[in-house]
């Protein structure tokens, strides 16, 4: 039974056990938001020992050269001494505006820190500080913005997408750490036609990526299909129809899986809708972002459609289990 070694004490691991879950058995809770090796918020850094390769995957090599590791996929098999990971600072910041985009979607324009730099699309860990409980939540603003938005889902019996939809109100303090992910807009390949698909909040970095594009005035054209079960929850509709109706290479559909669609729109499932309307993707950049199993279905039909899998981004919007 390997021992972890934090803060100056020992903590058994169990056979089959995460360091992230024998901490927590024990009541230590380090950062962690979709315990699935997606997010990173609970990169942790070995001082002694060698985590195993599993533990590392996804891991920037420089990051991984010194240690550092995904405690919800480490599995010890020796002892270690651990410690938190620093390389992203925390930043403090307060609630500018907060609307309702419908009736399960909150939207939260948060204050720019100065010294905060990030990439249309990725993600900040918003922490909770009565209880350091901490979740990704992708960026919908870019950087010309002077706010950081965030579109934020309220998830029955969700933590912390209940207390930010419920209970958090404009003038409060927020923490956060950040930026990650690597799913933004390369400004390498001005011509070249995009793909921007998600359902529900997968809405959120690809409106940043879409805007991030025009403002690095991408030139070919950017298709953006965004889903949901019924009209009632899609949103910011007049604003995607506005950025398509001002730039001839921009395409706006918003898909609806049941009833009619709203104009302009089509009805069925988004994972056929992209393929089927554009043809062959070949030589497209793809963004696809939300919840895990429509991003990855998407992926898959997006490959068969001729994208090459390099130029396939995602952020699947994973969650921790239950
Ligand atoms: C990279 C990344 C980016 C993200 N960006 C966004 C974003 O922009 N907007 C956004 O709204 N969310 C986003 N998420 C999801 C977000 O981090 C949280 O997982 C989500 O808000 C639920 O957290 P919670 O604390 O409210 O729920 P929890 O308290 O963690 O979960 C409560 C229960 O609900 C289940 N659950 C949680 N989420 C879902 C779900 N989506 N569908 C069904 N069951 C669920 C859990 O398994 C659990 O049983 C992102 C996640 C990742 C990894």
């Amino acid at each position: 039974m390997p021992t972890i070694r934090f803060e100056g004490n020992d903590y058994f691991c169990a056979e089959d056990e995460t360091l992230l879950d024998s901490l927590e058995r024990h009541g230590v809770m380090l950062p962690s938001s979709c315990k699935s090796g997606a997010c990173q918020t609970c990169l942790t850094r070995a001082l002694e020992g060698v985590p195993p390769v599993a533990a590392q995957k996804g891991v920037k090599d420089t990051l991984a050269a010194q240690g550092y590791f995904l405690a919800c996929m480490c599995k010890p098999v020796e002892d270690m001494e651990i410690g938190l990971a620093s390389v992203s600072p925390k930043y403090a910041t307060q609630v500018l505006a907060k609307d309702q985009l419908n009736e399960s979607v909150v939207r939260l324009r948060l204050e720019l820190p100065t010294d905060f730099s990030y990439r249309a699309g990725q993600f900040i860990n918003v922490i909770r500080a009565s209880d350091d409980l901490t979740r990704s939540y992708s960026l919908a603003s870019i950087p010309g913005d002077d706010f950081l938005e965030l579109h934020v889902k309220r998830v029955p019996e969700g933590r912390m997408s209940t207390w930010l939809f419920d209970e958090v109100a404009v003038g409060d303090a927020l923490n956060y750490f950040g930026p990650s992910g690597d799913s933004f807009y390369l400004a390498d390949k001005p011509e070249r036609p995009l793909l921007l698909a998600g359902a529900g909040t997968g809405l959120a970095p690809l409106y940043g990526i879409l805007r991030d594009a025009l403002a690095c005035g991408h030139s070919g054209p950017v298709h953006i299909f965004h889903a949901s079960l019924a009209t009632a929850g899609l949103y910011l509709m007049d604003e995607l129809r506005a950025l398509a109706d001002g730039h001839d290479n921009v395409h706006y559909t918003p898909c609806v899986l049941h009833g009619e669609a709203p104009a302009g729109g089509m009805q069925g499932n988004i994972v056929d809708i992209p393929a089927k309307e554009l043809g062959s993707l070949r030589g497209y950049g793809v963004y696809l972002c939300g919840d895990p199993p429509i991003v990855n279905a998407l992926r898959q039909k997006i490959f068969m459609a001729g994208a090459s899998m390099k130029d396939i981004h995602s952020d699947p919007f994973v969650f921790a289990p239950a």
